[in-house]
């Protein structure tokens, strides 16, 4: 026997609905999640400016504090007050609504004492009056009244509840029946929450006492005394407190912005006028008018700055001086030493002449004259960057050439020293606007001091260029820098071993000019060494004069960069953690 097959198609609706509905629940879990991780990146980026501004603006943050304060203050005094007004509200309708239902209470129990007849039908009638005459809905102070039989009433004839209204018996709390249970003579009291006619919720005062029926007993009367009215005045004095409130607060925030910028705007005036005198504009004040504590602060900084200017003036006139000094005694030197030159020149080609020793002199004489020269060169060179007299001769240059002819002229020097000059080729060009006299200046003092301080390695010579700038390094594998040694090594005739031999005659004011050179070009020189490692010098020019670098295309540090960890080839190991690079 076979089960018959129910068709393919038949639960196809439902499948397709439910995966319908499978794709929207997806859709609509990840517009949930897109628009939380929106939410939580605005409040993020808001919180974080909030607090930025809070960190960097005094302004700000007592703007804030006063307006936070102040919204304390007012909340607290608010409810306070809120809080009194509407005990007053309530204790006043309160005593009203006692004194009425006594006065009504004793009205009702008049005319159930003069009743003439006394069965149940007659007193259930007069019961529905009285309580109809009671109650007065609609009038100003609308009032229910409730008549219902005491708790403790055994009596035959009984008159059923009469209420005037539909706020029914379970509106009269249980607490207040027991009360007036157990003290029958007194009346009763209570705030209570009841339904108002629209279905909303409203306090009520209640006010029960007991009324005597003429053969039915006693029996409760209770009056009812909504409260809407207290409820709408209360309702008008929190609109008014809250509007007074953000009007006082928004009042608070406007005083404390302008309290604060009568304080804060000299400061601001001060920091500024600091700013502009530390960036060297030395005539720069502060406004000082007046005789309050501003104006002090600003005589005061005026007095400090007036000093400064003083004393840089007179360091300025010093050192004006003493570069005048320098460059006078080097040109007054030139012309002595070109016939100190001369002579030493004669002497030194007749050596051949002469006894061995002074044959050995003569050379030298020829050797200290040499160095003589470069110094006073160096020494004229350096008194007129300080002179401020140094010019650039820009045009476009493919460092590529400067290089080679830096390289050319140090080769001689290289092959004696056994040092092997690597220069590492580039894919193009690389043409930047410098003064090809200064830039080649540069790299040959660079390439000198590698191979004079490379111990016989090879010095690897490295271009590059980027977007804003191009840069040429030159690593060595000799003797390398000591730490903060590489901040050292661009002063003045600072050298790490003053004893130290030099053939090629270095002055110690070498990589000083190499410095002025490269900021004139408004570049950078920079050098990293390591004691036994090696050093490597950068220099990192524009592209294009006056356009700032953003960074140079070159490391610094050989193992800064894959393309630059060249050195195992040269030295058989790698820096571990490189250390003592210093910009300049
Ligand atoms: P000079 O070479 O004439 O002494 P420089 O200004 O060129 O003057 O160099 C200053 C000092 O910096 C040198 O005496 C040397 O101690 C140090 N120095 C320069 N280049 C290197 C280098 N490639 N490796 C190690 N030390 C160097």
């Amino acid at each position: 026997m076979s089960t018959p097959s129910r068709p393919d198609n038949a639960n196809q609706p439902t499948l397709s609905a439910r995966s319908r509905l499978a794709t929207m629940r997806a859709r609509v879990v990840l517009m949930l999640q897109k628009l939380s991780r929106v939410v939580r990146s605005v409040l993020r980026t808001a919180g974080l400016r909030l607090l930025h501004l809070w960190r960097a603006s005094l302004q700000f943050r007592v703007i804030a504090s006063t307006m936070l304060l102040g919204l304390v203050v007012v909340v607290i005094l608010g409810s306070y007050l809120y809080q009194r007004i509407a005990d007053g509200l309530v204790n006043d309708r309160v005593l009203t609504a006692r004194a009425e239902a006594t006065s009504q209470a004793r009205a009702a129990q008049a005319r159930f004492d003069s009743a003439g007849r006394t069965d149940t039908v007659s007193l259930t009638q007069l019961a529905f009056d009285v309580v109809g005459q009671l109650s007065s809905p609609g009038a100003d102070h609308s009032r229910e009244v409730i008549l219902t039989r005491a708790k403790n009433n055994t009596g035959a004839a009984s008159v059923p509840t009469v209420l005037s209204s539909d706020v029914g018996l379970p509106s009269v709390p249980d607490e207040l029946r027991n009360a007036i249970a157990a003290d029958p003579g007194h009346q009763q009291v209570q705030v209570i929450s009841i339904r108002s006619s629209d279905g909303a919720p409203v306090s009520a005062a209640i006010v029960g006492s007991r009324v005597n029926l003429p053969a039915a007993g006693q029996y409760e009367l209770y009056f009812l005394f909504p409260l809407e009215r207290e409820q709408q005045t209360l309702r008008v004095v929190a609109r008014t407190f809250a509007l007074g409130g953000l009007a006082l607060v928004l009042l608070l925030g406007g005083v404390a912005y302008v309290v604060t910028r009568l304080v804060v705007d000299p400061v601001r005036r001060a920091a500024l006028v600091a700013e502009r005198l530390s960036s060297g504009r030395l005539h720069e004040r502060m406004r000082a008018r007046g005789e309050d504590d501003i104006a002090k602060l600003g005589k005061s900084f005026n007095a400090m700055a007036d000093s400064l200017q003083n004393q840089i003036r007179q360091l300025e006139d010093l050192s004006r001086v003493q570069q005048r000094f320098v460059s006078d005694v080097s040109h007054e030197l030139r012309t002595p030493l070109t016939t100190i030159r001369m002579a030493g020149d004669l002497i030194h080609d007749s050596r051949g002449d002469f006894d061995p020793s002074v044959a050995r002199s003569a050379e030298l004489l020829h050797n200290e004259i040499d160095r003589f020269e470069s110094l006073l060169s160096d020494l004229l060179e350096i008194s007129r960057f300080d002179a401020g007299a140094a010019e650039l001769e820009v045009e476009a240059t493919d460092l590529r050439d400067t290089i080679g002819r830096a390289v050319d002229s140090t080769a001689a020097l290289a092959a004696l020293r056994g040092s092997r000059l690597e220069v590492i080729p580039t894919d193009g060009p690389c043409v930047a606007e410098i003064d090809p006299r200064r830039v080649e200046r540069i790299l040959r003092n660079l390439v000198v001091n590698a191979v004079e301080y490379g111990d016989g390695c090879p010095v690897r010579i490295e271009l590059a260029i980027n977007e804003s700038a191009v840069a040429v390094s030159v690593l060595d594998s000799g003797v390398g820098l000591r730490p903060g040694e590489a901040a050292l090594v661009f002063n003045r005739f600072w050298r790490a071993d003053p004893a130290r031999a030099r053939t090629t005659g270095g002055t110690g004011l070498g990589l000083a000019i190499s410095l002025e050179d490269a900021r004139l070009h408004q570049g950078w020189l920079d050098a990293w060494g390591e004691p036994g490692v090696g050093s490597c010098f950068r220099l990192t020019l524009p592209r294009r004069t006056g356009v700032p670098i953003e960074r140079s295309p070159l490391p610094l540090r050989p193992d800064e960069e894959p393309s630059a960890a060249g050195l195992p080839d040269m030295t058989g190991n790698r820096p571990a953690a490189p250390s003592g690079g210093a910009q300049t």
